[in-house]
């Protein structure tokens, strides 16, 4: 059955490529669009569907509701389909004066460089601004050192362009369930999606403390919608793209709707996963040395001791951190360096009598771990040595 289902998926996506005009080399148009995020994506339909020759230029690779998948590890920390801190570095200073730095670890802002952007990994919540948003400053009066300025519009004027992008982008919800809704001049075109068994005690309690919840509004389609199937909740929202089509993204809503008018074409790049592939044919220590190596072995096996059930140490979780820091994770390994050769040598200043920590026996190994347990270092150990217990084996983990 959901075989099914993904195939006729596939084929909604697949038909509405095909439909995508192709230009000649040296052809003029009359727009070109950089992105095809929540803002590209609108832009190009705008305009396609307005008459306009557009060429999408995106700088990432277009997925489909097939190549979606639960990998936190790929989608959360290995940039699986948000820019990559080794491919596009973000730097940051908050004053002139100073060089900009990049950050200890990954980038500051992500958002996703696939086709469809941040609106196909975002978490699809869809509030409309109240009306006094648009007034602040005559509401509440300025802040010094700031340009805070109400808007140069109010809500009344920008209603109907609200209800027209939730009716052409679909946008699940109940009007007016909020005592605060703003006026809207139509409901939303489907009903709000179900409330979980969390969202159940939530409703509760909240009513019980005299508050007023209500069903999020949500760019997520409850039911058949457009050609595309009610949410799964399957869970994987945020950071994740939808492998039913029901997240309202413009991979699924405006792109393809572009495509159909035969004006739109967009160039977009192959996915590729050098860190992976290096990943798999890693020896088994190559970052660390021998004595690096059975001290990271140590404090992972005392982040996740062995029990009654395996710890870090069956799991051999130092092999993952060691293929992590050579291969996917080396934006890491200079500060992990940093972090080790200061743990150790805090180590010998505090046990001079102890050949190394990993030596040390556990109950000095123990209480030096209090000492530096709240350090970057030991932070990112304890991360890594979790995601050693439970990555899948083709990142080298157990
Ligand atoms: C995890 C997450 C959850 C979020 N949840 C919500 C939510 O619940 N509700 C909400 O309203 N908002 C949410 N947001 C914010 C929302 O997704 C963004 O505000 C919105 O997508 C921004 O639209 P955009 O078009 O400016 O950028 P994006 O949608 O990010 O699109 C930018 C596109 O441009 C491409 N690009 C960038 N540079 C180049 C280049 N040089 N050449 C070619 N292509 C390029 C990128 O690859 C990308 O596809 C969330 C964001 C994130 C990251
Ligand atoms: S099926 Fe529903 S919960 Fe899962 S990613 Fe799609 S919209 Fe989100």
């Amino acid at each position: 059955m959901r075989e099914l289902r993904q195939d006729n998926l596939v084929a909604i996506h697949q038909t509405a490529l095909l439909t995508a005009r192709k230009f000649k080399p040296g052809e003029t148009v009359d727009f070109v669009v950089v992105g095809s995020g929540a803002a590209g994506g609108v832009m190009a339909r705008e305009l396609s569907q307005a008459g306009f020759t557009v060429v999408v230029l995106e700088q990432g690779p277009r997925l489909g509701p097939g190549d979606f998948e639960h990998d936190e590890l790929k989608y959360s920390y290995l940039s699986g389909i948000t820019n990559d801190p080794a491919v596009s570095p973000q730097t940051f200073r908050d004053d002139p004066a100073r060089t900009a730095e990049r950050p200890r670890i990954g980038n500051s802002l992500v958002y996703a460089r696939i086709v469809g952007g941040s609106s196909t990994h975002f978490t699809a919540n869809y509030w409309r601004f109240h009306a006094n948003d648009f007034n602040e400053r005559s509401l509440l009066g300025g802040i010094p050192g700031t340009g805070f300025a109400d808007w140069p519009i109010s809500y009344e004027e920008l209603e109907p362009y609200y209800t027209k992008v939730e009716w052409e982008v679909g946008v699940s919800g109940l009007a007016y369930a909020s005592p605060f809704d703003p006026p809207r001049t139509k409901p939303y075109p489907m009903p709000p999606l179900p409330v979980k068994s969390s969202g159940v005690l939530f409703e509760r309690g909240a009513r019980k403390l005299g508050l007023h919840p209500f069903p999020a509004p949500m760019a997520i389609v409850s039911r058949l919608y457009r050609g595309r199937p009610a949410c799964a909740h399957c869970g994987f929202c945020i950071g994740f793209g939808c492998e039913v089509m029901a997240k309202s993204s413009t991979l699924y809503t405006m792109i393809p709707e572009a495509e159909a008018t035969g004006l739109l074409t967009s160039v977009w790049i192959a996915a590729h996963w050098p860190a992976i592939a290096a990943a798999a044919h890693h020896a088994e220590i190559e970052f660390f040395d021998a004595a690096d190596a059975a001290d990271v072995e140590v404090i992972a096996a005392q982040i996740v001791p062995s029990g009654a059930t395996p710890g870090a140490r069956e799991a051999h979780a130092v092999h993952f951190i060691d293929r992590a820091l050579a291969t996917f994770f080396s934006g890491w390994s200079q500060n992990f360096r940093a972090g080790l050769a200061q743990f150790q040598s805090g180590y010998r200043a505090s046990n001079p009598a102890s050949a190394s920590f990993a030596k040390g026996g556990p109950d000095t190994q123990i209480a030096y771990l209090g000492t530096v347990d709240r350090t970057p270092f030991f932070e990112t150990v304890r991360t890594l040595t979790l995601l050693g217990m439970f990555a899948s084996p083709q990142y080298g983990g157990n």
